[in-house]
């Protein structure tokens, strides 16, 4: 439990979708971004994680 927030005003990021690769990939790309302190490109793959429409499920798996 630790109260202090790490970098100031972060908005708490989106957790991938379990099962969709395209998410999985956006968040290892994330934890990458995050490794090189790229700040831009892990807010850009929170974007495109928040953005990933998971609408009608493709095929089988229910969730
Ligand atoms: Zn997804």
């Amino acid at each position: 439990m630790s109260p202090a927030p790490v970098l100031g005003l972060l908005p708490a990021e989106p957790d991938p979708v379990a099962g969709c690769a395209t998410c999985q990939n956006l968040a290892r790309k994330r934890e990458d971004a995050r490794a090189a302190r790229d700040g831009s490109r892990v807010s850009d793959c929170n974007v495109l994680i928040r953005a990933h429409p998971h609408g009608p499920r493709p095929s089988g798996r229910q969730y």
